[in-house]
This record gives structure tokens, C-alpha cells and sequence, in this order.
């Protein structure tokens, strides 16, 4: 799941991309509405968490924009000023939820993993691919019922693989996913990734649709 932080303040930036990577998301971050809005019109998010107050361009103009341009994904809205007016604003912009600051990270971690839930119209944390089944929220992994112990990154491909419904995903879609805009993840880490889970759960979990990518099996 990739999940874009707006935020200028460097601290609070820094303290959203800690709190959401350590949940499982794959984060960029970006400090001003210009960037932000660029970010979210070329990247593909799962979810945003979008701070109002912002140099360059405000947070609501950039969420109109995006909007405006057809960029569906589920937004969070944090504002300084626990203003009635502009939780309206922000719900009117195209705002998925509204959290005040100060808030605790495990408030707004919770409101990230809900929203993306819903945008995904799902309503339990569990994702069920055939004999897989994956806790989103504790990030564990069972199959055929049984507990398989699995790293963050490979809760993060078969996370993302199960949320595709049958569509193959490429080796390079997944480095994005997994590693972000910046990260140093490339094809050969995802086949790396890749043969590390078959080696767990089995060759038949992860099929290779040649030219296409991987996709889970029982979608
Ligand atoms: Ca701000």
C-alpha cells in the first residue's frame, strides 16, 4: 500500500512517515501543495494523509485539483485549526475523514488503515486470496489456517497483489509499491521477493503470467 505524507513541518513529516511505514505502507513525502499535487496526479496512492496549512499551495486547492483531475484515492485531511468550517471545506474538497491537530499516531494510523479499508470496499481488516489470508492489520499471513511468519516486504507484495482482483501486476509496479518514487527497489528484488515466498506457501500461491506479471492464485 503507498501512502503519500503532506506535511511541512519537517518534525511531524518525518514523525507520519515513521508511524506509517512502521504499519506496513510504503510512504513518500513531500513538504509543500506544489509538490504535492504533482506527486498525486503522476503517482499511483493507495491513500494520502493531506495537511491543510501549506507553503506554495494550500492543502484544500491541491485536493481539488486532484480531484478535479479524476484522482480517486482515499484522502485524510489534518488541520492545525480544529475548525468546524474547515472540516466542511475539506469534506466538500473531496476528503475521505478529518483529524485535528495534535493527534496520536496510532489515532491516525487507524483513520489511514480505515479509510483505505472502505476505499477498497471491504470492511474487515482480512484479505482472502484462496488458501491466503492476511491480517492488514497485524500484517501476518496464514495459509490453509496455519500462522506462516513473513518480513514486512513480503506482507507488502502479497498485500498489494491480493488487493488487484485477478489483474497480473508487474515486477515494476511492485518495486513502486514496495519501495516508493525514491526507493532502490527494482525488478530483480521483487523475483528475489517472489521466490522467497514460494518457498513458504508453495509455487502454485504466486503465478507468473508471462509478460503480464503476478498475480495470487484463487482471484
Ligand atoms: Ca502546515
Amino acid at each position: 500500500m503507498r501512502c503519500l505524507v503532506v506535511e511541512d513541518e519537517p518534525e511531524i513529516r518525518a514523525d507520519l512517515a515513521r508511524a506509517l511505514e512502521a504499519a506496513g505502507f510504503t510512504v513518500d513525502a513531500v513538504g509543500d501543495g506544489e509538490s504535492a499535487w504533482f506527486q498525486g496526479d503522476v503517482e499511483d496512492y493507495d491513500v494520502a494523509v493531506l495537511d491543510l496549512g501549506l507553503p506554495r499551495l494550500d492543502g484544500l486547492s491541491v485536493l481539488r485539483r486532484w480531484r478535479t483531475a479524476g484522482r480517486a484515492f482515499p484522502v485524510i485531511v489534518v488541520s492545525a485549526r480544529g475548525d468546524w468550517t474547515e472540516k466542511v471545506e475539506g469534506i466538500e474538497a473531496g476528503a475521505d475523514d478529518y483529524l485535528a491537530k495534535p493527534f496520536q499516531m496510532g489515532e491516525l494510523v487507524a483513520r489511514v488503515r480505515g479509510v483505505v479499508r472502505r476505499g477498497a470496499g471491504r470492511l474487515s481488516p482480512t484479505l482472502v486470496a484462496g488458501r491466503l489470508r492476511l491480517d492488514t492489520v497485524r500484517m501476518t499471513a496464514t495459509f490453509d489456517g496455519a500462522p506462516v511468519r513473513i518480513s514486512p516486504l513480503e506482507f507488502r507484495l502479497l498485500d498489494h497483489l491480493a488487493h488487484q482482483a485477478g489483474r497480473a501486476v508487474s515486477a515494476g509496479e511492485l518495486a513502486e509499491h514496495l519501495y516508493g518514487v525514491d526507493g532502490s527497489g527494482d525488478a530483480n528484488a521483487i523475483e528475489a521477493i517472489v521466490a522467497r515466498l514460494r518457498r513458504k506457501f508453495g509455487n502454485d500461491l504466486i503465478r507468473t503470467r508471462r509478460g503480464f506479471g503476478y498475480l495470487l492464485e484463487g482471484e
